[in-house]
């Protein structure tokens, strides 16, 4: 997004200053469209796409690698003791990966559904399709990260062992990458269904003639439900705990950026105390 100012859009906070007083000292989460409430899209229920929206850390907000974060009440959800700091702070990207169950709402009567892409998201992903009862499939290039698939009994199969057949009834694409998006057109059936996670700006030109040729559905997908994701952590139906690499100090938040970056950390926590 060519974003400029503080980053950091996963996190759990204490409020301590709000109008509305019963805010105050509650542990939240909080959604990261800041909307106005105003405008068309607004207006028809899709506030998440509001035109005149800011998002935290990503467009025209600062974010929460900081002491303080501003946001609307009204973007707040109070969290349950069960589901404690380190958990809360998965809540935002737990909630995207809810999306693609509400955007894909068939999915339990299907047989074949793949995650490509073993990084956070696509772990997410897995975890939550598994639990909507959908025999899901992980495919990835991290050995030890598909381990992680068999501690939470999910499939999961090497990159390198594919052989893609045009027989998924659903793709969800995790990787980040073109060669993410191509490989998801080789394996969806045609009229299946690829749903795209991946935000990275697509680098190389690919051929999207097998989308029309297969009828293939694309559906792009991005910020989910804060409520579904909170009450899952709460009832320990989702494992965060095992993504997390390291726990590290704000003041080594430039140190702690270059370590998440790394090849196989999933998670590094910055703590403000
Ligand atoms: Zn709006």
């Amino acid at each position: 997004m060519g974003f400029r100012g503080v980053l950091g859009h996963e996190f759990v906070a204490e409020v301590v200053s709000s109008s509305q007083k019963d805010l105050v000292g509650q542990r939240v989460v909080g959604e990261i469209n800041v909307v106005c409430g105003r405008c068309d899209l607004c207006l028809s229920g899709l506030s998440s796409h509001c035109r005149n929206r800011s998002v935290v850390g990503i467009l025209n907000h600062d974010g929460a690698f900081a002491d303080f974060l501003r946001l609307p009440a009204v973007n707040l959800h109070a969290l349950p003791k069960s589901v404690d700091n380190d958990a809360a702070v998965f809540v935002e990207p737990l909630a995207a990966a809810f999306q693609v169950v509400k955007q894909v709402p068939t999915l339990d009567g299907k047989k074949w559904v793949t995650v490509l892409g073993d990084g956070r998201l696509g772990l997410l992903v897995a975890q939550v399709l598994r639990d909507a009862g959908c025999p899901v499939r992980v495919i990835g290039k991290h050995l030890d990260k598909l381990a992680l698939c068999e501690k939470w009994s999910i499939r999961s199969r090497p990159l390198g062992d594919i052989a893609p057949r045009h027989d998924q009834d659903v793709v969800v694409d995790c990787t980040g990458s073109a060669a993410g998006f191509e490989l998801a057109m080789q394996m969806v059936r045609p009229r299946g269904t690829i749903v795209l996670k991946s935000t990275a700006a697509v680098g190389k030109a690919l051929n999207f003639a097998p989308l029309v040729i297969d009828e293939i559905n694309v559906v792009g997908s991005r910020c989910g439900p804060f409520r579904e994701a909170i009450r899952a952590l709460a009832e320990k139906r989702i494992d965060v705990a095992s993504l997390i690499h390291r726990r590290m100090r704000l003041d080594q938040g430039v140190e702690a950026m270059e370590l998440a970056g790394r090849p196989g950390v999933l998670k590094v926590i910055l703590t403000m105390d």
